[in-house]
This record gives C-alpha cells, sequence and structure tokens, in this order.
C-alpha cells in the first residue's frame, strides 16, 4: 500500500466498499503518522480493515543491522520480503539530516571504480520498497528526529528502474504523502540521456545530479561503459536541455582518481565543457576497497583541481565522503545477495 498516492488509496477504498474519505485517513497514518500496523488506525471501521487486511499489503522493509560510523552517519542494512539486501545511509550534516537511498538490488553499470558496479545487477526495486526504505529508517528513528532531504544515491542506478522511481518521487513529494520539498530531494544518475530527458518532461522539480567523472570520451568510455552508449556530447545536451528551476543549480559529481581524471588539464577542460549550464561540481575524493585498481589523489592535488575550477567561475565543492570506515561511503556499498549466503 505504501506505493499508492492517495488518490489510489481513495480509489481502493472505494473498491472495498468503503467511502473515498476513508483513503485520506489511511494516507494520513501511513505517511503522516508512520503507522503500518491496521489493528493501530483506530478511526478506521472494523470491517473496512479485515477488508484491508485480506486485499492489500503494507510491507516495510525489515532493518537487519544498524552500523553506525565516526563521522556520524549510519548504514542501515535492509531486507526486502524476498530476502534480498539493500542499503540505505543516514548522513547528519549540521541542521540536515540526509537519507540516501537505493533504488536497486546492485546495479549493472559496472563503473570501474564503483564496489557496488561489481555485483552486476540482481533486481529493481518496487515504488513501495523504495519508499519503504524512509518509512523503516523514521520507524527506527523514531517521531523525534526527521529525515530532512534525500538522496537517490545508493545502490543502483534511478533513471534504469524509471517507473518505480518516479513513482517513489511523486509520494515524497505529495503534499497528502510524505509532502516534502522537491529542492530536498536529489535524484543522481550516471548520464542514461533518453531518461533525462523523459524527467525532464515529468515537471517532478526535484535536483537532478550527474555523474560526469571524466572530461574526454577516451577516459569516460574506460571508467563508464554507458559512456559508450551515451557519450559526453549527448549527455551535456541533454543537461543544457533540462528545466532548472529558477537559482537552482545542476550538480555534476566528479570522482578524484590519481593520476586519470585528476590534472590541471581535466580542471579546464572541465571547466569548458560546462560552459553555459547553471551547474555546481561536487569532486568526490575517491573511496578506496580492496583490489580496486584506483588511489586517491593526494589532498594539494585535491585542492588544486578545486582552486582552478573556482578561479573559472565554477562553483566546487569537496565532498570528503561520509561513512568510510563502515563501508557505506559512496561507491562502497555492497550486500550478500541473499541469507543464505551469511551464516547465522
Ligand atoms: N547510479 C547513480 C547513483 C549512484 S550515486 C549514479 O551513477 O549517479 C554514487 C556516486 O558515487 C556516483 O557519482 C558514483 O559514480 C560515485 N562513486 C562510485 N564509486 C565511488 C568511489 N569508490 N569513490 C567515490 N565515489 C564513487
Amino acid at each position: 500500500m505504501l506505493s499508492l498516492s492517495p488518490n489510489e488509496l481513495e480509489t481502493l477504498s472505494q473498491r472495498l466498499g468503503a467511502d473515498r474519505y476513508r483513503g485520506r485517513q489511511l494516507a494520513v497514518w501511513l505517511f503522516k503518522k508512520d503507522v503500518y500496523d491496521l489493528d493501530a488506525m483506530s478511526d478506521l471501521p472494523r470491517e473496512f480493515r479485515s477488508r484491508l487486511a485480506e486485499e492489500a499489503f503494507i510491507g516495510i522493509p525489515e532493518v537487519e543491522r544498524i552500523t553506525p560510523s565516526q563521522d556520524g552517519s549510519q548504514k542501515f542494512v535492509l531486507r526486502l520480503a524476498d530476502g534480498a539486501r539493500i542499503q540505505s545511509v543516514l548522513m547528519p550534516d549540521r541542521d540536515r539530516l540526509t537519507l540516501c537511498l537505493s533504488p536497486q538490488v546492485g546495479c549493472g553499470f559496472a563503473c570501474a571504480f564503483c564496489l557496488t558496479g561489481t555485483m552486476g545487477l540482481d533486481r529493481n526495486l518496487t515504488a513501495g520498497e523504495i519508499v519503504g526504505q524512509l518509512a523503516a529508517v523514521r520507524g527506527a528513528l523514531g517521531p523525534e528526529t526527521r529525515v530532512t532531504h534525500l538522496v537517490f544515491m545508493g545502490m543502483g542506478e534511478p533513471l534504469a528502474n524509471y517507473e518505480a522511481t518516479v513513482r517513489a518521487l511523486r509520494l515524497f513529494t505529495h503534499p497528502d504523502a510524505f509532502g516534502y520539498s522537491p529542492r530536498r530531494i536529489t535524484v543522481s544518475t550516471v548520464g542514461l540521456v533518453s531518461a533525462i530527458q523523459k524527467l525532464a518532461r515529468e515537471d517532478l522539480k526535484v535536483n537532478l545530479a550527474i555523474s560526469l567523472h571524466a572530461t574526454t570520451n577516451a577516459v569516460r568510455g574506460k571508467l563508464m561503459p554507458v559512456n559508450r552508449g551515451w557519450p559526453l556530447e549527448s549527455l551535456l545536451a541533454a543537461c543544457r536541455q533540462f528545466p532548472l528551476p529558477v537559482r537552482r543549480r545542476m550538480t555534476f559529481e566528479y570522482v578524484l582518481l590519481d593520476g586519470v581524471n585528476d590534472s590541471p588539464e581535466d580542471a579546464l577542460r572541465l571547466t569548458r565543457l560546462l560552459k553555459g549550464i547553471r551547474a555546481k561540481v561536487n569532486l568526490i575524493p575517491f573511496n578506496d576497497w580492496q583490489d580496486s585498481g584506483f588511489r586517491r589523489p593526494p589532498p594539494p592535488r585535491i585542492l588544486a583541481f578545486q582552486a582552478l575550477l573556482l578561479e573559472h567561475g565554477i562553483i566546487a565543492t569537496i565532498r570528503w565522503s561520509k561513512g568510510e570506515d563502515i563501508g557505506a561511503a559512496c561507491g562502497q556499498l555492497k550486500e550478500p545477495r541473499r541469507t543464505e549466503a551469511v551464516s547465522a
């Protein structure tokens, strides 16, 4: 039921022989009060509740493990109904509390520097499972703590699970569902051009982040196989056409890999590529994992790269990743596929 909009819950209620407004009440329990137990929904008639129990299912991923990091972030390992595991990472930052969501189990894009990419794709999540990550984390946090921002930057590629992602975005932003302002939500993509074009027409007004990571097709093609189908020119053209609300910028993520994409020439090429786009660059110093074959550049080189961008008028921040010590930083999310894989 968590994947149904307030309107669809009304229709469901009607179909089960109740008044439409019962659907509104249901939406309040599910999305505003975080109550998923039908027996606790005290203002709904008993009969209607038992009809609901027969017909519909409220599935919240089970919190299997919460691993706290030195820096205050927390990795949630969640178990889905079929036993598949995903991770959601909660990251506090001043007055923000950001939840990083996974749209897929595993990932099929095989970016060379990304640990999740070595898993391959297991399956897409349903909209209910995407939204369920927020519900599960909220349940663990209790009513006092509010998740203020949502980012689709966990395992998997949101735009490769397009329908479920868009449905989840509508639920997150619907005033009668979770009611988040779209400016507090960011979708990050590996650069699926046709899906970016489609998303542009949805009028969702959420933030878009592009995983760019290189400034030539030769290097990007080696790092990110997706570039062979959607090269830089087509990707940046789609970005130029993407409707940006006033005073907002598109984020370009750039993982810094020692000796691969971190030269001054790269920085200058990046400034040229982004000409005419209201952009900000998020530099992510590479987060290492075993046998990755890559290294993080030394700090002076990272700072020099940022300085060159700033000199050319490009807003550039360095994301010293959170959760590195617990394997919860960007590109470090990996879980054994099924329960069988782990002995009790
Ligand atoms: N599939 C989406 C969402 C993943 S977001 C996308 O590609 O955008 C995770 C971000 O971390 C992406 O920008 C990804 O390229 C980056 N990343 C992956 N592995 C990394 C690593 N080892 N160190 C730093 N950043 C990494």
